[in-house]
């Protein structure tokens, strides 16, 4: 299955009959697509967009797998393809043409994509076409030609824009489509977007990625750093809002080096201001900001401005200096705990998040120990921790001293149980304290809800009310999880 969210959707499509839930949005900064039909720039409703191409060229599933950025790039293509003629469907059984937008971050996303295609080999002459589009297109390149000779594209994210072109290719019955180029300066901006949540928006603002983290395969398959318009990403916003989108969350691998292409040059700071001042938001959140790229005008903006979303997510990947070195992150753990110390320093109390990476090669019980003592000096408020994954392409492959992968397992727990309980006493301080929760999620239970804070905390909520879903309500906290809140709307 792919991912889907298809709740609440009748108001945004105008009740049309679409194959799964989806939000119709055009691209403000384009005027035609790639089949020349004009859009005035305002949004589009799926029974609009009916009307603008009627003739069904067949059906796509598209499963995505990975961070949000590769969810909203799923989001992007399929608005392509709907533009082209296409609909969307639920099950690959049922599509003409299938399509995997894949992760190699870590071994194991890459190799889940080989046993899905795995899945079509006995039976590749049902005149099915299947796609493999993202980073382990990108990694793998041709490759996954030789390996599973029944695809027909292969795409990275970098050649996303010239997707109408391959996609043409694709129609003709070439069986060897390719689009593996990292050397554009384009973003990939489409003139349709599907999005699949009602209330929250993703944005692109920046791709690729210039930072050279010794483990990390980003900067080889997403390509180098490219910033999209201010004045393109604020009509876009504008445009979200009048459609009823009240959160947008801007995206970027490192979304604070964002560097305004324009003569205008908004820094990261003044473009979260801008976004907030659209009529109709009333949530901006960003993710995700590298350290060295954050600065005190951002917790300035965050303190002046109560739009913005109080949580910043800072990956720190170790707490020793030795290790944050050898991984190349351009800080020791010194200056990432000035960063820490600058972001408590705002009036506001920000939720800081984080992510960790243990069994890096060489890394000593002591360097753990010192992960394990940043966790107690920052109190993160949530993790994402991993055991190191060798990656293809990257200079840490090369490293000697592999940990055991028993013993990653052994250092992961320790750091979970660590964070677990700094959560359990974090969450235990919240009990009776309100918050203000947009609804995203409606329990099978009779009147449970869950929504999420400002400081991006989820809280599974009851009320009598009937209809909550993208509203926002004051909950009154009433128990707490490790990972969750539980809450009853205030009065
Ligand atoms: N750009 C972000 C940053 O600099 O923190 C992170 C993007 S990456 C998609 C998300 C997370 O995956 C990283 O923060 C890191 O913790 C983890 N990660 C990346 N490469 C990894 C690897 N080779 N093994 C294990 N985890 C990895
Ligand atoms: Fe990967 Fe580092 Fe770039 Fe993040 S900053 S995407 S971890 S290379």
């Amino acid at each position: 299955m792919g991912k889907t969210f298809d709740i609440g959707l009748d108001r945004l499509t105008g009740g049309a009959q679409f194959s799964i839930g989806s939000a119709i949005t055009t691209n403000p900064g384009t005027t035609k697509n790639e089949d020349g039909f004009a859009h005035a720039g305002a949004g589009v409703a799926a029974s609009q967009f009916g009307a603008i191409r009627s003739a069904s060229r067949g059906t796509f599933f598209l499963e995505t797998f990975g961070c949000q950025m590769n969810d909203h790039d799923s989001e992007k293509v399929a608005g392509v393809l709907l533009a082209r003629g296409y609909t969307q469907v639920e099950s690959p059984e049922s599509a003409s043409l299938i399509l995997y937008n894949t992760c190699s971050i870590r071994e194991k996303a890459a190799q889940k994509v080989f046993s899905r295609l795995g899945e079509f080999g006995v039976q590749q002459n049902d005149g099915r076409v299947i796609g493999v589009l993202g980073c382990v297109a990108q990694q793998e390149g041709e490759e996954i030609f030789r390996r599973a000779p029944w695809v027909s594209l292969v795409c990275g994210s970098a050649s996303y824009s010239k997707l109408p072109e391959l996609l043409a290719q694709v129609e003709a019955g070439n069986q060897r489509v390719t689009g593996l180029d990292t050397d554009t300066d384009e973003t990939f901006e489409t003139p349709v977007t599907r999005r699949d949540n009602p209330w929250r928006a993703y944005l692109t603002i920046i791709e690729g990625c210039d930072k050279a983290c010794s483990y990390c395969v980003v900067p080889y398959t997403r390509g180098p750093e490219r910033s999209r318009a201010s004045d393109s990403i604020l009509r876009e916003v504008r445009q979200l809002a009048d459609l009823g989108y009240s959160e947008v969350q801007l995206l970027g691998q490192t979304v604070n080096s964002y560097a305004d292409p324009t003569a205008r040059k908004m820094r990261f700071s003044e473009l979260l201001l801008a976004v907030a001042d659209a009529p109709g938001i009333r949530r901006v959140r960003f993710t995700t900001s590298h350290p060295r790229d954050f600065t005190q005008d951002i917790v300035d903006a965050i303190d002046r401005q109560p739009k913005l979303c109080n949580h910043v997510h800072l990956p720190v990947q170790s707490g020793s200096t030795r290790v944050l070195r050898a991984m190349q992150r351009t800080y020791s753990r010194e200056e990432y705990l000035e960063k820490i110390a600058m972001i408590r320093g705002a009036k506001r109390a920000v939720s800081i998040t984080t992510d960790i990476i243990v069994g890096f090669p060489g890394e000593t019980d002591a360097d753990l120990r010192e992960t394990l003592s940043l966790l107690d000096a920052v109190k993160y408020d949530a993790m994402f921790s991993f055991k190191y994954s060798p990656r293809p392409h990257t200079p840490s492959l090369a490293m000697s001293d592999a940990i055991p992968e028993e013993e990653k397992s052994r250092r992961l727990a320790v750091l979970q149980e660590k964070q677990r309980e700094i959560q359990v006493a974090r969450h235990a301080t919240m009990v009776g304290v309100t918050f203000e929760l947009l609804v995203s999620g409606k329990s099978r239970r009779e009147n449970h809800w869950s929504g999420h804070t400002s400081c991006h905390r989820v809280i599974n909520f009851t009320s009598q009310e009937r209809a909550l879903l993208g509203k926002y309500v004051q909950v009154r906290v009433t128990g707490a999880t490790p990972n969750s809140l539980l809450g009853e709307q205030a009065p």
